[in-house]
């Protein structure tokens, strides 16, 4: 018997089991039998595991991307969407140019083209009409797309009055759909006038401090979005703005400049004015014409001081008549009685023959003192000084002008004084050069 110690690693267990050692192909026959269901089963087994886990994670992948998918749709946004998402972002792209040009506005007339061009740049308007309010009415300012004999009627439009009188009134920004909304009786009262800014798409009031200042009016809009009400209420808004600084800028001017009494310019814009008109007096020569209302005292003695001042506004108006501003006139209430007026003199003589007549158009004023008294006489006195012929500084013009004002009283009064002096004859005015 074989030493089992002495055996082949190979030969172990065909010793175990007791085999004859030379049948080695046979047994590994054998044992190849044995093990390969065995290793098959124990291969399904794996291999199962990993599809198992292989399907879960292919099931997980698909649940996963029919959420994204799902998810996906639900935030897909409607082609309307898209197109307003691009027109509102077009739109703020040209708010910087658009905002500069209100910032650059210098007047009415330029606000309401710039609000014009303003809803044609945001809004694609094809056609449009500004008004500002003049107490209760709105004046056309400006328009675009109408011809002027379209628009004839809507010049003046009274607040209340059509769909943009309305839309002031309410303050409402209204869409020309809105209207066939309104109660009856504001249907039938805006139906009534039969004005052009009946046919637009958009009626936008100005609005400052819960007040309409004014109205847009805009059409043949091209880019139809839902948020063109509020794109248009902003323009407006900055609109209102921009008019409530210019008339704030006006009001500040005309406070400063003018006499409110007779709306004449005040003593110091006169001398502004005059300072002004002596840049350009080598081209064209003036006259300085102080008057002032004689025995005006004994006028506020007897009638009242309210007769006094209805005095002087006629007495302004007179003059208001008198100066021709086309030719860089103008006239100014300089003290209480006491006014000055820069007229062209390039012909002494037709000057004279001019001031003649309106101290006779003076003397003329009538103003009513009721049934008990009759009207008092209004008479002035006046002097002249030309420039450059007697003098070329403004205070040494206007005291030349005195002068001859005070000789002019001195010598009775009711009378204009070309000359120190009285006149000797109505005959042309030699001044002599400095
Ligand atoms: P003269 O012919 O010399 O100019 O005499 P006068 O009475 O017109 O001149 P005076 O300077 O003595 O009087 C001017 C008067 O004008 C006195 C003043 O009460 C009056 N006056 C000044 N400003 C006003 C005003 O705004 N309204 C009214 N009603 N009177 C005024
Ligand atoms: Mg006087
Ligand atoms: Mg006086």
């Amino acid at each position: 018997m074989t030493q089992i110690t002495d055996l082949g690693l190979c030969q172990l267990p065909l010793a175990a089991l007791q085999l004859p050692e030379g049948d080695l192909i046979a047994w590994v026959a054998v044992g190849a039998a044995i093990l390969a269901p065995l290793f098959t089963i124990i291969l399904l087994f794996f291999d199962r595991r990993s599809i198992s886990r292989k399907l879960t994670m292919l099931d997980e992948a698909v649940r996963r991307t029919a959420s994204a998918q799902q998810r996906s749709m639900e935030d897909a946004e409607p082609w309307e969407a898209t197109r307003e998402r691009v027109v509102l972002g077009n739109m703020l792209d040209s708010f910087p140019e658009v905002t500069q040009k209100f910032v650059k506005v210098a007047n009415i007339e330029d606000l309401g083209r710039t609000l014009l061009s303003a809803f044609g740049r945001v809004l694609g308007s094809k056609k449009g009409l500004v008004f500002v309010r003049q107490g209760e009415t709105l004046r056309l300012i400006a328009r675009e797309g109408v011809s002027e004999t379209e628009c004839a009627n809507a010049m003046k439009v009274r607040i209340g009055e059509g769909r943009a009188g309305y839309a002031a009134e309410k303050c409402l920004i209204l869409s020309y759909g809105d209207f066939a909304q309104l109660d009856r009786a504001d249907r039938l009262r805006i139906d009534q006038s039969e004005r052009l800014e009946g046919n637009f798409d958009y009626y936008i009031p100005m609005i400052y401090r819960g007040r309409a200042i004014g109205c847009v009016v805009v059409g043949g809009i091209g880019r139809v979005i839902n948020k063109a009400r509020a794109a248009g209420m902003a323009v407006a808004n900055l609109g209102s703005l921009v008019l409530t600084s210019i008339l704030r800028e006006r009001q500040v001017r005309t406070l400063s400049e003018q006499d409110p009494l007779t709306q004449l310019s005040n003593r110091r814009h006169c001398y502004e004015l005059l300072a002004e008109r002596m840049e350009a007096v080598q081209t064209s020569p003036f006259a300085v014409f102080l008057f002032d209302i004689d025995n005006f005292k004994s006028i506020n003695d007897e009638y009242g001081h309210a007769v006094g001042d209805e005095v002087l506004r006629q007495l302004a108006d007179v003059t208001r008549d008198m100066v021709r501003p086309e030719e860089d006139e103008f006239a100014a209430r300089v003290g209480g009685e006491e006014f000055l007026c820069v007229v062209g003199c390039e012909d002494v003589a037709a000057l004279a023959a001019r001031l003649e007549d309106f101290r006779l158009s003076v003397s003329k004023i009538v103003v009513d003192t009721g049934p008990d008294a009759g009207p008092p006489a209004v008479r002035i006195s006046g002097g002249v000084a030309f420039c450059p012929a007697e003098e070329d500084d403004a205070d040494a013009l206007v005291r030349i002008a005195d002068d001859r004002l005070y000789a002019a009283k001195k010598s009775g009064r009711d009378r204009v004084f070309l000359e120190s002096g009285p006149p000797k004859s109505r005959r042309p005015h030699q001044h002599q050069q400095k």
